[in-house]
């Protein structure tokens, strides 16, 4: 059986397959599931520009990389 649970870095490359109309079926259920018990990706999710503008482009220097650090950075923003 699949893992249900994915990383967060991990959601944020199905968040961008999703943008791009490329995410498969198993892949949007662990997603959706993951925006479920992950609030800081409900966040993620939330700031669709700032999605698009942000992790599509890191994905594509660092293969989807999210570092604690960014993520702090929305976090503060979004206060
Ligand atoms: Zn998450």
């Amino acid at each position: 059986m699949k893992a249900l649970n994915i990383s967060c870095k991990k959601a944020a490359e199905y968040m961008c397959k999703k943008e791009e109309g490329s995410l498969g079926f198993w892949q949007n259920f662990q997603l959706s599931y993951h925006l479920l018990v992950c609030g800081l990706c409900r966040i993620f999710k939330q700031q669709d520009q700032w999605l698009k503008d942000n992790i599509c482009k890191v994905d594509e220097h660092c293969k989807g990389c999210l570092s604690e650090e960014d993520k702090k950075a929305i976090l503060e923003k979004l206060r």
